[in-house]
């Protein structure tokens, strides 16, 4: 499996975090997209890949605007075409960014997110990099701005989709694919599994959101996500789609890496 979200930068994986690889490993994961969230933690998140396994992802998740002005983000983003030279295969994505609405908006005005997104984008294209794009609470907002920018092709994921399924397809349109992670575990989860049910089979994407969402299924003591529990959401996402898990599992690990243009592991 691929996990193609997991914060393994997180300090809450700074105590275990090769063990907590060794436990993904045995629930069959092969391979994780690991996304920055600003730039003063890109080296530490470079630092926690792996190669052929761990990659990274570099932006600035729209969480951070508050605490980060529009010149440390400009300085951040002109620093990611030398880094990808520099690293290589560990840069496979731009972002986290996006658009979020439960945020202070009067630090991160949906201008100024939208601002934002739009220098990522312009990285992406130029770097030829698909983006990882985060919404919460502002799908309209999204959308909007998506289609005002130029967007890398294939465009990115939106990940963790909490939207409705009638947005799926404007998403799939821009170029998007859609990734789900724990809330297909909940046993009320009928708004994400009816959005799961429309996406093409080849833009359906899985998730921890790692150390976040926590899925249900684990032990009552866990209360940590790591991303050993990507089994839980696949055989939660196969069940609700009637498909086999190893299916499934196939399926969402070779969608990830055509999107991240990573190779197959053996
Ligand atoms: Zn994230």
């Amino acid at each position: 499996m691929f996990d193609t979200h997991c914060h393994f930068d997180d300090e809450r994986f700074d105590d275990d975090r090769e063990s907590a690889w060794k436990r993904a490993e045995e629930a069959g994961v092969g391979a994780a997209v690991i996304p920055a969230i600003s730039p003063d933690r890109w080296d530490r998140t470079l630092s926690c890949t792996r190669e052929g396994a761990r990659f990274a992802a570099l932006g600035v998740h729209p969480q951070c605007l508050p605490a980060i002005d529009d010149r440390a983000i400009r300085d951040g983003l002109d620093r990611i075409a030398s880094l990808r030279r520099e690293h290589a295969w560990r840069v496979v994505a731009v972002g986290e960014v996006g658009f979020d609405h439960t945020i202070d908006l009067a630090l991160a005005s949906p201008e100024r997110q939208e601002r934002v997104f739009a220098w990522h984008a312009e990285v992406a294209r130029a770097l030829e990099l698909p983006l990882i794009v985060h919404v919460l609470r502002a799908h309209d907002a999204a959308l909007r701005a998506l289609s005002r920018v130029k967007l890398p092709s294939p465009a990115g994921v939106i990940h963790s989709y909490s939207g409705p399924a009638e947005l799926v397809g404007a998403y799939e349109k821009l170029g998007f694919y859609l990734s789900f992670a724990g809330s297909v575990t909940r046993p009320k989860a009928r708004r994400p599994i009816a959005a799961a049910r429309v996406v093409s089979p080849e833009r359906l994407l899985i998730e921890t959101d790692a150390p976040d969402q926590t899925p249900t299924g684990v032990a009552p003591s866990v209360t940590r996500c790591e991303p050993a529990h990507l089994a839980l959401v696949a055989n939660a996402l196969a069940t609700a789609l009637g498909e086999d898990e190893p299916s499934l599992r196939a399926r969402t690990t070779r969608n990830a890496r055509a999107l991240f243009k990573v190779g197959t592991v053996l």
